[in-house]
């Protein structure tokens, strides 16, 4: 096997491993309590998953996007709001490590890498989150640092982050050119948690608004340019929604393996027609989760191989949109096969429906998803 395909079988493999022996055993409590697992984010930081993006030389793993995607998928199988936490912390590296200074990157990627400390990424604001480009968090220049005021919303991981990467205005006047990013750190006066948020699906996952009032801000915490954050942002979601994509087929994944265990468990496979109408729509929802797990392969394999003249944006909209569709599809209809036992918490599936719904919101809802494969149409 080539070093390239040895690495991700690695990851993938790893993943496996702790997603069956720790991931899985927890995942129903999490849910139901709707509690953020520290002893996960520990088991994480140890296998190298909440570094996993992070150059070499900052002391991280320097993985691709399709060992990334791997990992996530292997998690989601089991619980979708653990799989988050390796995505989340790769979303809000990821600015970092494309536009940040060498100082920054020194002092944000480095200690995540070798720390247990978390970072998020903070864009959507209570009255834009589809509209990006119209977002009112300010960012005023003065002498050697910056005054940053607004309120950030349905911030993944919010109350429990070390740094938080945070998309602002420093020029309202030029839409997405005068978008800038800044890391702040954890206790920086002004920066407070706000609301955390009580969800119907993804509820081990840490969910908050980000209150910045009046916070001080040294030149040196901005993220590149001033003016370069939506291009910033867009290349880290670009290479982000893979993975959403791949967390889609995870959830997907674990519901038919779930199916498979319960029909066998039930002698739905041994009755006299063959094969029966169990397996039949079991065959259906595989395809649809072999297409999506295609689709997303695709579209990471396209990002690790940096391809030029193809329109890598749409394929990372299509792996997010057409994925998290499928599994709300196949969370729905494997409910719909247990009949009434397939919405009582014995089960794990309505945990999983109510996540897929969730997937189909976060990471730019699917209706946007399909606007970029629009857009991107016209351009081929
Ligand atoms: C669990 C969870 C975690 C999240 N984590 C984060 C995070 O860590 N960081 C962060 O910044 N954000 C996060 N978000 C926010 C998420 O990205 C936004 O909810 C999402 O982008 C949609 O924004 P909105 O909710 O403001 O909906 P709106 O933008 O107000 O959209 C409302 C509806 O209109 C539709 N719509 C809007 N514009 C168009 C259009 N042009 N064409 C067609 N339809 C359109 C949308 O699809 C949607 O159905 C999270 C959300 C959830 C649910």
């Amino acid at each position: 096997m080539d070093p390239v395909e040895q690495m991700r079988e690695n990851w993938r493999a790893k993943a496996r491993e702790v997603g069956k022996e720790f991931v899985a055993p927890r995942a129903s409590e999490i849910d139901a309590k709707g509690v953020f697992s520290w002893e996960i984010v520990d088991e994480f930081a140890r296998c190298g998953f909440l570094r996993l993006l992070i150059p070499k030389q900052y002391g991280g793993e320097e993985g691709d996007i399709t060992s990334f995607c791997l990992i996530v998928e292997e998690l989601a199988r089991y619980c979708a709001s653990s799989a988050l936490l390796v995505v989340v912390q790769a979303v809000g590296t990821m600015p970092v490590a494309l536009g940040g200074s060498e100082e920054l990157k020194e002092r944000v990627l480095t200690r995540l890498a070798k720390e247990k400390g978390l970072i998020c990424f903070c864009l959507t604001e209570p009255e834009f989150g589809s509209d990006a480009a119209s977002i009112r968090t300010k960012a005023i220049l003065e002498g050697d640092s910056y005054r940053i005021n607004g309120r950030k919303c349905f911030i993944t991981n919010g109350g429990v982050s070390d740094f938080y990467t945070v998309f602002t205005t420093t020029q309202p006047d030029r839409r997405i050119e005068g978008i800038t990013g800044f890391v702040i750190e954890k206790g920086t006066p002004g920066l407070s948690v706000g609301k955390i948020e009580e969800k119907m699906g993804i509820r081990g996952s840490n969910t908050t608004e980000v209150i910045l009032d009046d916070v001080r801000v040294p030149v040196t915490q901005r993220i590149g340019d001033e003016g370069v954050g939506w291009w910033l942002m867009m290349r880290t979601l670009n290479r982000s929604r893979p993975a959403i994509g791949a967390m889609a087929v995870g959830v997907a994944q674990g519901a038919i393996d779930y199916l498979t265990r319960y029909g066998q468990q039930k002698g739905w496979f041994t009755k006299k027609e063959i094969p029966s109408p169990y397996l039949l729509e079991m065959a259906d929802m595989m395809v649809e989760i072999e297409a999506s797990r295609a689709i997303v392969y695709k579209s990471a394999q396209m990002m690790d191989e940096k391809a030029k003249g193809i329109p890598v944006q749409m394929f990372s909209a299509m792996a997010k949109y057409f994925a998290s569709d499928i599994a709300m599809k196949v969370t729905t209809n494997a409910i719909q096969m247990l009949q009434w036992e397939g919405l009582t918490r014995k089960h794990p599936l309505e945990r999983m429906m109510r996540d897929a719904k969730v997937i189909q919101i976060f990471e730019g809802t699917n209706q946007i998803q399909r606007v970029v494969v629009a857009h991107n149409l016209l351009k081929r």
